[in-house]
């Protein structure tokens, strides 16, 4: 059995980086349809990758008659099911940030307002906290979490 990916991708395979003219606004028009084909992108490659491992496991769906061979199958597929879910998450928080795309809410940190910046978001397109409080929060995360 062909080992899959555990992880979705968590960002675009390839794009080319935003340039900002001279004097161009953070997030103008141009740019958040940047963001906007970015995550498109990104979306369609995550469905493609839904759709690989629908296959993969429909294919692999055959009948063991050992029962460790079963057991190994479905030890298996219970980590591609849990894979595919993380991918519709995925794809839900894309959709999500393409909506706040739509609404000219997008590239600034939802905790202090500020620039999230380009090159960041570029690397992940879905995050709505800047740099500062995105540590802050895994910081606060990790005390508080397990
Ligand atoms: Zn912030």
């Amino acid at each position: 059995m062909a080992k899959t990916a555990d992880q979705p991708r968590e960002r675009i395979t390839s794009f080319t980086p935003y340039e900002m003219k001279k004097g161009e606004d953070y997030m103008s028009a141009e740019m958040l349809e940047h963001f906007k084909g970015l995550l498109m992108q990104w979306k369609q490659e995550l469905m493609e990758e839904v759709d690989r491992t629908m296959h993969h496991m429909q294919e692999d769906a055959a009948n063991y008659a050992d029962p460790s061979d079963r057991a190994t199958q479905e030890e298996e597929f219970s980590l591609e099911l849990r894979t595919r879910d993380r991918e519709r998450k995925l794809i839900k928080k894309i959709d999500q940030t393409i909506d706040r795309i739509d609404k000219d809410d997008y590239g600034f940190c939802d905790q202090c307002g500020v620039e999230i910046g380009i090159r960041r978001l570029e690397a992940r397109p879905t995050a709505t906290l800047c740099i500062d409080c995105k540590t802050l929060a895994e910081i606060r995360e990790r005390q508080t979490g397990i």
